[in-house]
C-alpha cells in the first residue's frame, strides 16, 4: 500500500510568521514577575545556577526548511524557509569544528535536516571521525521520492534516528502535525524496521519521541512505554526507546499560547512544576547549538530566541567565541548559560530535553 506524503499539514497552514526572537523574549519576561523568574527562582532556592561541563554534543541546525508545518514547532519551520538552510562556507566551518571539538555526538536537526544538500556530507564525515550521529527527522520525509534511498544510507551510516511521533495513535498525531502523518510515519517506521531498526541493535537505533498536546507536561512512565510498543506493534511496527519532552514556549507554539491569551498560566504551570532534580541533566551543560549562520547558542531554544552564549567562568577574560569558524573547547568548558522564563520549559516535572526527561525515573 502506498501512503501519501503529507504536504504542508493542516494546522498551521497559513499561518503568519511566528513573533520576532526580541518580541518572544519580551512575552517570556512579562508572563512572570522579576521575583518569579527562572534566575530569581534559582537564587530564592539557593540553587547554584549550572555552568556548562565539557562538550559532549555538537548540535548543528542545518535550517528551518520542512515537508511539514506542525502547530507545536519550535524552530517556525516549513516548506516555505528554504532561505534559512546553511550556507556552503558554514557547513564547511562545522566540517572543520567536528575535527577540531572531537565531540562525541553529532546531532543533525532542522527543520528536516534531510533536506539539506550536505546532509549526507556532514554524516560521513562525523561518522568518520568516529561520533555518534544522530539525525532528528520527522519520518514523513524518508517518502519522499527524492530521497528513496536514505532510510539505507542512514542504516548504512549507523546513524540514530530520533524520530518524532507526539502519540500512538492517529488522532493526536494529526491534530499536531497534519491530515495523514500517522499513517506516513507508521510506513516510514516499518521502512526502518525492515533495514534493521528499532530490535536492539546498537548500530540502528529507533528513538521515539513525544511531546503531550497543549499545555500538558510531559510525563511518561514505564507503562506509558510499553502501551506505547504494544500499540505499535499492532501496526507491526518496533522501537527502541521512547522519550518525551514538553512543548516550549518558543516561536509557533508561544504564538499559539499568545493568541489564546495563555503565555502567563503556562509560564506559571511549568514554573509550580519546577523540578530542582532536573538541572543536573539539562542538555545546555554539555551541548553546543550551531545556527544556520554559524552562530552559537546554548541550545536550540535559546539560538530561536537569539540569545548568545552566557558569560565565561568566573575570572575569565571574555573571548567569545563568535562562531562555528573558531571557537575551542577551552573556550566553552565552566561559561555560565544565558537562562530565561523558557528554560522552566526544561525543568518542569520530569526535566525535558533532546534526549527526553532529565531526571531518573
Ligand atoms: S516540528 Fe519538526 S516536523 Fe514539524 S514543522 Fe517543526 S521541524 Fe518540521
Ligand atoms: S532552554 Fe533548556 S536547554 Fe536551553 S538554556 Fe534553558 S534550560 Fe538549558
Amino acid at each position: 500500500m502506498t501512503t501519501t506524503v503529507p504536504t504542508p499539514s493542516a494546522p498551521a497552514q497559513g499561518r503568519p510568521r511566528a513573533l520576532a526572537p526580541q518580541q518572544q523574549r519580551q512575552l517570556l519576561q512579562n508572563a512572570l514577575g522579576p521575583e518569579a523568574g527562572f534566575s530569581a527562582t534559582l537564587a530564592q532556592r539557593q540553587l547554584a545556577a549550572p555552568r556548562r561541563s565539557a562538550l559532549r554534543v555538537l548540535q548543528l541546525n542545518l535550517g528551518r526548511l520542512c515537508n511539514m508545518q506542525c502547530s507545536h514547532c519550535h524552530v517556525d519551520a516549513g516548506p516555505d524557509q528554504g532561505a534559512s538552510q546553511m550556507a556552503g562556507p558554514v557547513v564547511q566551518q562545522c566540517l572543520e569544528a567536528i575535527g577540531r571539538l572531537r565531540p562525541q555526538v553529532v546531532d543533525l536537526t532542522g527543520g528536516a535536516p534531510e533536506l539539506h544538500g550536505a546532509f549526507r556530507r556532514l554524516v560521513r564525515e562525523a561518522r568518520r571521525q568516529g561520533c555518534h550521529v544522530i539525525d532528528r527527522s520527522n519520518l514523513t520525509v524518508l517518502l519522499l521520492p527524492a530521497l528513496a534511498d536514505l532510510a539505507a544510507f542512514l542504516a548504512d551510516h549507523q546513524v540514530e534516528i530520533v524520530a518524532s511521533l507526539p502519540a500512538p495513535e492517529a488522532s493526536g498525531t494529526d491534530a499536531q502535525r497534519g491530515e495523514g502523518t500517522w499513517a506516513a510515519s507508521l510506513e516510514a517506521l516499518r521502512r526502518l524496521n525492515q533495514l534493521g531498526y528499532g530490535q536492539n541493535d546498537p548500530d540502528r537505533l529507533l528513538t521515539l519521541m513525544s511531546n503531550p498536546a497543549g499545555m500538558a507536561l510531559q510525563q511518561l512512565t514505564a507503562c506509558d512505554t510499553a502501551a506505547w510498543r504494544r500499540r505499535l506493534a499492532e501496526q507491526g511496527v518496533g522501537f527502541d526507546r521512547l522519550i518525551g519532552l514538553n512543548n516550549m514556549p518558543i516561536a509557533r507554539f508561544l504564538q499559539q499560547l499568545a493568541e489564546q491569551e495563555q503565555v502567563a498560566p503556562y509560564l506559571k504551570q511549568l514554573a509550580k512544576s519546577f523540578n530542582p532534580s532536573a538541572l543536573c541533566g539539562l542538555m545546555c551543560r554539555d551541548t553546543l547549538s550551531v545556527a544556520p549562520d554559524g552562530r552559537l547558542h546554548d541550545c536550540d531554544f535559546n539560538q530561536m530566541l537569539e540569545l548568545g552564549l552566557g558569560a565565561p567562568a568566573d575570572g575569565a577574560p571574555d573571548q567569545a567565541p563568535a562562531s562555528i569558524a573558531t571557537v575551542t573547547r577551552e573556550q566553552l568548558e565552566r561559561r555560565a548559560i544565558a537562562w530565561g522564563n523558557h528554560c522552566f520549559g526544561c525543568t518542569a516535572g520530569q526535566g525535558s530535553s533532546c534526549s527526553g526527561a532529565t531526571t531518573s525515573p
